[in-house]
């Protein structure tokens, strides 16, 4: 696979709802060690809702399924997560562009930063803030830096991947400095970030669909 065409995208995006879904007490049980328990609960209504509207999104091109899915996550997960999830999928499909049938590998690393920048800018989150963001820099730089390497695109999924989840298991050291979290101070150290390790589920499924092609 050097290139990710719709079918693919359905298939990332459904498995990103399986593994929410499978997660949602998870991560519902890390929100209310900080926050207030409900980001399980959220994600898992905007992924449900997502995979609803997949099974009809075949036509579409793979920019419009991502432009589509932003707008879903937007409307159904409410939340501080839900406009930034929202705005992940909304500045990949800007960055891939609406007309592309495929999304190559060059695509995917400007649209994994364009989703890190969308973070900083609507969040105002900067890395070592404790929030989605540091698992999705780490593995958007890992995704770039693989690909530097010449790794394919299974290899720098999965390299992206493994970022997120380190990423997501590095934010147990943090102090929250954003979001609902960031109002318990130093009572938000020692357990990871509930966005941080929904953003690892969310390059997880995509490594899975690279790795195992249709
Ligand atoms: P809410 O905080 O509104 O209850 P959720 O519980 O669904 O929303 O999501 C919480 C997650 O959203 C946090 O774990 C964090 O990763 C992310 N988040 C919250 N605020 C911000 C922000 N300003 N910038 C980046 N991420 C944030
Ligand atoms: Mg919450």
């Amino acid at each position: 696979m050097d290139a990710i065409t719709t079918p693919d995208l359905i298939r990332w995006l459904d498995g990103f709802a399986r593994k929410v879904d499978a997660a949602r007490d998870e991560l519902s049980a890390l929100d209310a060690a900080t926050g207030d328990a409900d980001h399980g609960a959220n994600l898992s209504r905007g992924t449900a809702a997502l995979a609803v509207a997949l099974a009809d999104a075949g036509a579409e091109s793979p920019g419009q399924v991502l432009k589509q899915a932003g707008l879903i996550m937007v409307d159904t997960i409410g939340g501080s997560s839900g406009a930034l999830y929202g705005t992940v999928f909304l500045r990949m499909a800007a960055a891939v562009g609406l007309t592309a049938t495929a999304i190559d590998a060059a695509a995917l690393a400007r649209a994994f930063d364009a989703a890190a920048q969308g973070i900083v800018d609507r969040g105002r989150a900067r890395p070592g803030d404790k929030t989605m963001l540091d698992a999705m820099n780490p593995a958007a730089v890992a995704f770039a830096d693989a690909r530097s390497r010449g790794a394919g695109l299974p290899a720098a999924l999965r390299e992206a991947a493994d970022a997120a989840a380190a990423g997501a298991a590095a934010t147990v050291a943090m102090r929250a400095r954003r979001g609902k979290s960031s109002y318990v101070g130093d009572r938000s150290i020692g357990t990871v970030d509930p966005g941080a390790a929904s953003v690892a589920l969310l390059f997880d499924a995509a490594a899975e669909m690279a790795a195992t092609p249709p």
